[in-house]
């Protein structure tokens, strides 16, 4: 037998599982019909995960562990006999900006429509107004505190977009703050520019010049600097159109973006098909796409990424078409989209929603918010799953099974999160 002291050593052991939700198997490609065995469920007796440093570096039993492993520095974690899973892939939001609008839900409730607020100087325009004369304190203190609220609620790995400053200074700063949050505070933020987001009031009537003098710019300056991996646009009626998005997106592309869409949010606009003509790693959305635009996306390999909560509360009325999307082999991913217009700081909400809402399966839902929205940010290599080589971000819940999560609505299942190998929530 090895004497202990060459065995390499681990410092966090998660022990006593009852179930272990892997999704082991999907990190090359998304998955394109989840099922029961995509969740690569673990039910073992004496079941452990082990992290050394940020990384997991075993799966399985601890009488095993303590045979290859030295763990007499880890600190031990008992699940008692609790769901383990792994953190949520939030996948498209919104988070920095400043102010709130909640003044808006008595409109929505009025019947005013998105278009119409947005129309109307409100909406996006306001949080443009709130958010630049916010100072950066003040923009990073306020992004701080949804960005802990969303890890407590379990989200370990985070797509952001700026688009809330409509400027060149303005967007660069936005990320800026992003740049700040992941080396300061260590949140794991996938940055993204969205310039195209809206038109500001100044630009008016005069699309094309904000596109060449604002857009255009500040995604040079943006991948010049590498303050974002993605380029998104919000191609959308009364927005930026269907060119106007082509160009966007090729332009950062070629400047060495990767790209997303906002396509087919609340009209028609076939933003499905750009996305697949384009070639973007996600089309989010897709709420009014046509069959012939998802039949093009699932063939280009892009990840349809959804996003129940907006339209819930939209007060739409409808959701995008996730059970067609699936049965035509387009991989979903799930998202919260938050923003000033739908505040959700909860990836369990937006399984529940998932489910209750679009009526796909708890196990589709789950892996849509885990490993298929780590494809969604061509993250799957090292979050999404819990398998050895992967970053430890894992959540220990306070139910028995993985069917609780959905099921239990408007309350948190997440017990403890652990962020890059160490215990970083502890709700209970
Ligand atoms: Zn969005």
């Amino acid at each position: 037998m090895k004497k202990s002291s060459t065995k390499p050593s681990v410092d966090l052991i998660l022990h006593d599982i009852g179930e272990l939700l892997t999704l082991s198997g999907s990190s090359t490609m998304p998955a394109k019909f989840p099922t029961y065995e995509t969740l690569g469920v673990l039910k073992t007796e004496d079941l452990c995960v082990a992290a050394s440093s940020s990384e997991i570096v075993f799966v399985g039993r601890r009488s095993d562990l303590n045979e290859s492993y030295s763990t007499t520095r880890a600190l031990d974690i008992d699940c008692r006999s609790q769901l383990v899973m792994p953190g949520f892939v939030d996948s498209h939001t919104h988070t920095v900006f400043a102010g709130s609008r909640e003044g808006e839900l008595s409109a929505k409730l009025s019947g005013m429509s998105y278009l119409e607020i947005l129309k109307s100087g409100g909406g996006i325009l306001k949080t443009v107004r709130e958010t630049n004369l916010a100072s950066e304190e003040e923009l990073l203190f306020q992004t701080k505190g949804r960005l802990k609220r969303m890890t407590g609620n379990g989200t370990t790995t985070v797509e952001v977009k700026s688009g809330y400053a409509l400027s060149v200074s303005g967007e660069i700063r936005l990320l800026e703050v992003l740049a700040k949050l992941r080396a300061e505070y260590g949140y794991d933020i996938v940055p993204t520019i969205l310039s195209a987001h809206a038109i500001p009031q100044e630009y008016i009537g005069k699309a094309v010049a904000y596109v060449s003098e604002v857009v255009i710019p500040s995604i040079n300056v943006a991948a010049e600097r590498k303050l974002a991996k993605f380029c998104d646009v919000f191609l959308e009626e009364g927005v930026f159109g269907y060119r106007d998005s082509e160009s966007i997106l090729s332009h950062a592309a070629r400047v060495g973006l990767s790209t997303k869409i906002h396509a087919d949010e609340f009209s028609d606009q076939h933003g499905a098909e750009l996305g697949a003509k384009l070639g973007v790693v996600s089309a989010d959305h897709l709420g009014r796409s046509s069959l012939e635009g998802i039949a093009a996306l699932s063939r280009s390999g892009a990840v349809a990424v959804l996003l129940p909560g907006t339209l819930f509360s939209s007060f739409v009325g409808t959701y995008a078409k996730a059970r067609q999307f699936i049965d035509l082999g387009l991989p979903v991913a799930i998202a919260t989209d938050l923003s000033p217009n739908s505040w959700i700081e909860s990836m369990q909400f937006v399984i529940s929603l998932a489910c209750y809402g679009m009526r796909i399966t708890v196990e589709e839902a789950i892996v849509a918010a885990t490993i298929n929205g780590a494809h969604a940010l061509s993250r799957a290599k090292d979050v999404g799953s819990i398998e050895t080589g992967k970053r430890a971000n894992i959540l220990i819940c306070n139910v028995e099974n993985y069917k609780q999560v959905p099921y239990r609505i408007g309350s948190s299942v997440v017990e403890k999160v652990i962020r890059d190998g160490r215990l970083s929530v502890e709700n209970a």
